[in-house]
């Protein structure tokens, strides 16, 4: 028997135990020390088996280390590319956070309100914004409009521009869908992408292959020596994306979206899409959730905001869009935007260098 025969082996026999009509409990105890050892190996219907056990509190009496070691088991799963750990990963997160807000008042009848009550007004509309944002009511729900001008630069040809093309709005149109902000009232989000604004369209969003890599390198290495020389060399190095918003970000400002690409191929889609997703985020004005410390960021610790401990996977890692860009943008990220463009001023999970301020939505539950 090969590793992968005996690991299914494993699985098989673990599973037979367990769920044996009449097993007593010490059956049931060898099935899962067997159906643990397949999870360990990486058998994937094991490890998604074993994370429900653990999710629904039949392994550990401890529910929140249990909801905590599935978690684990799920993140490492979609960190290697399952799409059936992904899933069931944001599916638990999505339960956790319900149990911990779900309760909270519907008032999806009323305009849309802030945590003080008032009254929100949002108009961000003109050409000089690479993003519009407006609310709507609309048969007495909040909508919350937001209208894209993007514009797609390349200094070389791109095999398959039309593929990579629809990964990028794919990767933007991630953020429509149900959200619940200020207090749990419902706000639908639409996104709308246009490119039609031509050259003066204010999103540009640039494969960094070939020419436009090397150019950029070149200017990086004419910049004075610092932090932001050392986090753009880093990025430059290990090919990450990154958005860029010239200075600090304003609703109005011209945004950048540099998006690179393992071998510079720009055939690995379902990354670029996700990349895009985060990316996004930035250009909506959202900070990074957690970054390593070559970008001089902290990290947020599990405790510091309930409604992000929901997400909470390990050390400083959240299943979040702006910490992880596989992961999902929860209620939170949508109240930030929605601050980022009422007051005009970019929303941080996390102090940077010289901004301190966290944004005023967390820590209030959404
Ligand atoms: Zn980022």
């Amino acid at each position: 028997m090969n590793a992968k025969e005996e690991r299914a082996a494993l699985y098989e026999q673990g599973r037979a135990l367990y769920f044996e009509k009449n097993a007593s409990a010490e059956m049931r105890a060898q099935g899962l020390s067997l159906l643990l050892k397949a999870t360990n190996r990486g058998h994937p219907q094991a490890s998604l088996l074993v994370a429900r056990l653990y999710f629904e509190g039949e392994i550990f009496s401890d529910q929140g280390e249990g909801e905590h070691q599935a978690l684990l088991i799920l993140s490492r799963m979609a960190k290697k590319g399952s799409l059936e750990g992904r899933t069931l990963l944001d599916s638990f997160c999505r339960l956790r956070y319900e149990r911990a807000f779900g309760r909270l008042k519907r008032r999806g009848d009323l305009p849309l309100s802030d945590f003080d009550g008032r009254e929100i007004v949002l108009n961000r509309l003109g050409k000089r914004y690479p993003v519009n944002a407006f609310l709507e009511r609309k048969k007495g729900k909040n909508i919350l409009h937001l209208q894209v001008f993007l514009r797609f630069s390349y200094t070389d040809e791109l095999k398959n521009e039309k593929a990579f093309k629809d990964a990028v709005y794919r990767g933007i149109r991630a953020w429509q869908g149900e959200y619940r902000v200020f207090g749990g009232q419902p706000l639908q989000v639409k996104v709308k992408i246009s490119e039609e604004g031509g050259r003066r369209a204010r999103l540009r969003v640039m494969p960094l292959s070939g020419e436009l890599y090397g150019s950029l390198g070149a200017i990086v290495k004419k910049m004075p020596a610092g932090k932001k020389k050392r986090r753009l060399e880093s990025i430059l190095y290990h090919r990450r994306s990154f958005a860029g918003a010239g200075g600090f970000w304003s609703a109005k400002g011209s945004k950048m979206i540099f998006l690179q690409s393992r071998g510079g191929r720009f055939d690995d889609l379902l990354e670029l899409e996700a990349v895009t997703g985060h990316e996004f985020g930035h250009v909506l004005g959202l900070g990074d959730l957690y970054e390593g410390q070559v970008d001089g960021l902290g990290g947020v610790e599990e405790g510091c905001y309930p409604e992000l401990d929901c997400y909470h996977i390990e050390g400083k890692q959240y299943n979040l869009v702006m910490c992880d860009h596989h992961a999902p943008i929860g209620n939170n990220d949508i109240e930030m935007v929605l601050l980022a463009f009422m007051q005009n001023k970019m929303q941080l999970y996390q102090p940077t260098g010289r901004n301190k301020r966290i944004s005023y939505a967390l820590g209030r539950g959404n």
